[in-house]
């Protein structure tokens, strides 16, 4: 007798309009795709491009599965400007509470589209981004299952998890004062109030009823979907599915999802070209990468700091800034004179002012340590590549990861931070008011010296770093951790 073929569940993807988030959220619906499950990309009509190029980075496998539907966002109608549909394309943080607003009413819009699709393609399954709260009605709607992807890691999420239950950074006097977060035993974790996510921030500036929101949607989710993979989280999973009650799976490195030899139409450039072939001309390993994300930005004069230790050090610097735009006169300036941007073989410091095609640095063989803001995204991303990591959180859940790089995973260098970075300047531009650096040139210049170093630690860091590319790679294959939660994720939806 023949057996019956059960098509396999129709998932919705539904990222949250931020750069960083879409990226390894579309990556998760490719893998789905890959897998078997059709899927239907929900998103706005800016980003329906990024969205398309993450598809077609995935190959035919995935891209014959996905469609790719443009909602119109309604920017305009919430006082932001026209085109502005992502979160790090919002002009100014006044406008933040905006485009929360306008995300809202998209969620009117996607609801809408949602209906008329059930009538031809119901759909089995919602994954939606952290702060598309709606998402849950909407699935219970549908009768669907809804599950959540924040972009943070288990160990993120499971400190978050701590933090909201016992709330011990509401106990301590000063935004500086340590307390534990004892969530992976035997591994003890301080952390002070001010290096915490935002949410538990005394001063934070989401609304109190929007924070509430936020929580209550993570709280009424079926599932969570995390871009890890258990290898690497040392029972964090397991343990978050045990504290929250609800199932996680860790479908992992996404990052890893693409076909070789295709690539990000964002990472085909000039830049990106200039970038790869200056990359070529260098022995393996003796390259430092420095990038801090899809929005990092520090004030001028840590940044001055910063680029001081890049020019004095002895490797040859790959620097990726954002925003130089808004940078003071004299910090253009010195930027002009000690970086260059030619992609000449000679060149010390490459200055990339753009979009760099991040991945494919990593993977390069020059490539021989990151230093990353520890922004999950990068964070996973160096893993899968196999190059370790100094850390320089600047905000977040960033300081979390830091303890997972530097202190569970030991593929990490701790550059000593202690505050948040906050890119915003103080003062105008070339005024006097502009807020001093917290960290010198020396003490980047040491933590930089200790990642590249060729001694015993370094080698040690750098097994440690090939092993876990290893274990990545071997997760998403057939009957790996990351391949069988997919499978588990789908048998879920259906
Ligand atoms: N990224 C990139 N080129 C850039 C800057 C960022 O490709 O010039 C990508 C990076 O590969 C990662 C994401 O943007 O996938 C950044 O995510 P992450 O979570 O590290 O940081 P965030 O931007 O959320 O702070």
């Amino acid at each position: 007798m023949e057996a019956t073929l059960c098509p396999k569940p129709h998932f919705v993807v539904i990222p949250w309009p931020a750069t960083s988030h879409m990226i390894p959220i579309v990556d998760i619906a490719c893998l789905l795709a890959a897998h078997g499950a059709p899927v239907t990309v929900i998103t706005t009509p800016a980003s329906a491009q990024l969205v398309q190029g993450r598809v077609e980075r995935a190959g035919q496998a995935s891209s014959a599965g996905i469609t790719v539907t443009a909602i119109p966002f309604p920017a305009v109608e919430a006082g932001l400007p026209d085109g502005c549909e992502r979160l790090d394309h919002t002009p100014s943080f006044d406008l933040v509470p905006n485009f929360f607003d306008a995300t809202m009413r998209y969620g009117d819009a996607v609801a809408q589209h949602c209906r008329v699709l059930t009538a031809t393609r119901r759909p089995s399954c919602i994954i939606a981004g952290m702060c598309n709260t709606w998402a849950h009605g909407l699935a219970r709607e549908l009768g669907a299952p809804c599950f959540i992807f924040h972009g943070f890691c288990a160990f993120a999420l499971l400190c978050c998890e701590y933090l909201n239950t016992h709330k011990p950074h509401e106990a301590v006097a000063s935004l500086d004062e340590l307390f534990d977060v004892p969530v992976l035993p035997p591994f003890e974790f301080k952390f002070a109030r001010r290096q915490l996510p935002l949410q538990f921030l005394p001063s934070c500036s989401i609304p109190e009823g929007r924070l509430r929101e936020l929580r209550e949607f993570e709280m009424a989710v079926d599932g969570i979907v995390v871009n890890s993979f258990e290898e690497l989280e040392h029972g964090s999973a397991a343990r978050l599915a045990a504290v929250t009650g609800k199932a996680v799976f860790a479908v992992g490195p996404v990052s890893l999802c693409g076909a070789p030899g295709l690539v990000d139409s964002r990472a085909c450039s000039d830049d990106a070209r200039r970038c790869m072939a200056w990359l070529d001309a260098k022995k393996a390993n003796s390259v430092l990468y420095v990038s801090f994300g899809s929005a990092g930005r520090m004030p001028p004069e840590q940044l001055m700091q910063l680029g001081l230790a890049l020019v004095s050090c002895p490797w040859p610097v790959i620097w990726v800034i954002k925003g130089a735009d808004s940078l003071p006169d004299d910090v253009h300036e010195w930027l002009q004179h000690n970086t260059n941007d030619d992609g000449l073989p000679e060149t010390q410091c490459l200055a990339v002012r753009g979009w760099a095609p991040q991945v494919a640095i990593l993977e390069h063989p020059g490539v021989g340590g990151f230093l990353t803001h520890c922004g999950w995204g990068s964070t996973l991303e160096s893993v899968a590549a196999g190059v370790p990591m100094a850390t320089w959180p600047f905000t977040a859940e960033q300081f979390l990861n830091e303890k997972l790089i530097v202190d569970v995973l030991r593929i990490g260098v701790s550059v000593g931070v202690t505050k948040p970075t906050e890119g915003v300047l103080t003062g105008d531009k070339n005024g006097a008011g502009r807020a001093k650096a917290d960290v010198g040139m020396e003490q980047v210049k040491k933590a930089l010296d200790i990642l590249m170093d060729g001694g015993e630690d370094g080698e040690a860091r750098r097994t440690k770093a090939e092993e876990l590319k290893a274990k990545a790679k071997a997760a998403l294959e057939h009957g790996g951790s990351s391949f069988m939660n997919l499978e588990k994720l789908i048998q879920f939806a259906g």
